[in-house]
C-alpha cells in the first residue's frame, strides 16, 4: 500500500552506545505524536540492528538494514545475510544505494539476487536508483533510471514487485547539500510510477512508495513531500540528529 515513509539511512556512523541513545530520542518525540499515519524506519548500522529492534516501539518505528549478502549463506567472511537480519527484528532492506553501487561495484545482477533474497525472508526492500551528475548534465537521466529499474526489478513477479519501496536518489544530491528541485523530484517521481505501471500496471504503480533523498532537510522537506508523485524521504546526514529527523518527519 503506498504510504508516506521517512526512512533515516545512518551509513557508518554512531557508536553502539550512540545509536541506541538517538534511537530512543526519536523513538520518544514519534511516540508522542497521536495521530501520525508516516511510517518511520531507522536503518542503523548491522551491528545496531537486534538492540534498536528491542528497544523502540514497534507501532512507533521500524528497523532497516542498509545491506545483505547477495548469498543465501555459507563461507562468504564478513557478510551478512537476509535471513540473519530478519531474526534480529529487521522488517525491511535497502539495496542499491549509490554508495554501494559506486565504492562497491554492486550491479543490476548482483542487486536482483538481493531483492530475491530480501523478498523470500518476507523483509520489505527499499530500493535505491539514482543518476551522476555528468548523466544528468548529458540529458540521459530517465534512461538511466529506466534502465536501473529493468536491470533488478522487471524479472519480480507481481506481487513481489507490490511490496516493493523505491528510492529516488540522484547522485548528485547525496550528501552533497545540493538538492533536486521539487518540480526535478516530482518529474522524475512521475517517470518512475510511469515506467513501473508500464510494466507491472496502474495498481501496482499507483501503490508503490517512492520516496527522494539527496540532502533533504527540514528547510526543503515540505516543499518535496508536497509533490503528487513523492512519497517521502530516504535521509543521510539529517537523520543523525532526532530534531532535524523529526522535523522532517512532520514536513508532510
Ligand atoms: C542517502 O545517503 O541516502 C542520503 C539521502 O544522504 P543525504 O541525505 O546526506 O544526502
Amino acid at each position: 500500500m503506498r504510504r508516506k515513509i521517512v526512512a533515516g539511512n545512518w551509513k557508518m556512523n554512531n557508536s553502539l552506545n550512540r545509536g541506541i541513545e538517538l534511537a530512543t530520542e526519536i523513538n520518544k518525540k514519534v511516540r508522542k505524536q497521536e495521530e501520525n499515519d508516516v511510517l518511520v524506519i531507522l536503518a542503523p548500522p548491522y551491528i545496531h540492528l537486534s538492540d534498536l529492534s528491542r528497544i523502540v516501539d514497534k507501532d512507533a518505528i521500524s528497523i532497516a538494514a542498509q545491506n545483505c549478502a547477495s548469498e543465501p549463506k555459507g563461507a562468504y567472511t564478513g557478510e551478512i545475510s537476509a535471513k540473519m537480519i530478519k531474526s534480529t527484528g529487521a522488517e525491511y532492506i535497502i539495496i542499491g544505494h549509490s554508495e554501494r553501487r559506486q565504492y562497491f561495484h554492486e550491479t543490476g545482477e548482483i542487486l536482483k539476487k538481493k531483492l530475491v533474497l530480501t523478498l523470500e525472508n518476507s523483509l520489505t526492500p527499499i530500493f535505491c536508483i539514482g543518476e551522476q551528475l555528468n548523466e544528468r548534465e548529458a540529458g540521459n537521466h530517465f534512461d538511466i533510471i529506466k534502465k536501473q529499474l529493468e536491470e533488478a526489478l522487471f524479472d519480480l513477479p507481481t506481487n513481489w514487485m507490490g511490496k516493493v519501496i523505491l528510492a529516488y536518489e540522484p547522485v548528485w544530491a547525496i550528501g552533497t547539500g545540493v538538492t533536486a528541485s521539487a518540480a526535478q523530484a516530482q518529474e522524475m517521481h512521475k517517470y518512475i510510477r510511469n515506467t513501473i505501471a508500464g510494466k507491472f500496471g496502474q495498481e501496482v504503480a499507483d501503490n508503490i512508495s517512492i520516496l527522494y533523498g539527496g540532502s533533504c532537510k527540514p528547510s526543503n522537506a515540505k516543499e518535496l513531500f508536497a509533490n503528487d508523485d513523492v512519497d517521502g524521504g530516504l535521509i543521510g546526514g539529517a537523520a543523525l540528529n532526532a530534531d532535524d529527523f523529526f522535523a522532517i518527519i512532520n514536513s508532510f
